[in-house]
C-alpha cells in the first residue's frame, strides 16, 4: 500500500522526526550529542552536518514559544491556585510558586523549545534541502 503521507524531512517522517527532536538528538538523521551541556545547541550535527541555526534570527521563535509556555503554566497554576483554595488563597505561597515557576521552566524548556521549533520548521515550514547539509557551508 502506498504511503499517503510525504514526508518533509530527508526520508523522514514528521514523527520521526518529532521522537528524535523530543530526545534532543538531531530530527533527521538521529545523531546525538548536538547540545554541549544544556544551553549549547551545536551549530551543525556531528551525523548529517545539518546547520541548526537555519538564518540569522532562527531561535526567536523558540524563545517565543519558551515564554508562552512559562506564562501558560503560571496562569494555570495562579487561577487554578486561587479556584482550588478560595476563599482563603495563600497569596504568599501561590506568588512564591509562580516565581520559581517563572524563573525555573523557561531554563528547564530551553534546549526542548529549540528542539520542537526546529522540528516545527522542517515538518511544516522549511524541509530540509541539499544547502542546509552542505559541508562546504560553514557559518
Ligand atoms: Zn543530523
Amino acid at each position: 500500500m502506498p504511503p499517503t503521507w510525504q514526508p518533509r524531512g530527508v526520508g523522514e517522517t514528521r514523527g520521526t522526526m518529532l521522537r528524535r527532536a523530543l530526545r534532543r538528538r538531531c530530527p533527521i538523521c538521529g545523531a546525538k550529542p548536538i547540545f554541549d551541556g544544556w544551553f549549547g545547541l551545536r551549530n551543525r550535527c556531528p551525523g548529517c552536518n545539518f546547520s541548526f541555526e537555519r538564518e540569522e534570527g532562527y531561535w526567536v521563535g523558540a524563545m517565543i514559544a519558551n515564554i508562552a509556555v512559562a506564562e501558560a503554566l503560571f496562569g494555570l497554576l495562579f487561577v487554578g491556585g486561587i479556584l482550588v483554595t478560595y476563599p482563603d488563597v495563600p497569596w504568599t505561597r501561590l506568588g512564591a510558586a509562580g516565581v520559581i515557576l517563572m524563573i525555573g521552566l523557561p531554563i528547564a524548556f530551553y534546549p526542548l523549545s529549540k528542539m520542537l521549533w526546529l522540528w516545527l520548521d522542517l515538518a511544516y515550514i522549511h524541509p530540509v534541502d541539499a544547502d542546509d547539509l552542505s559541508a562546504n557551508d560553514r557559518r
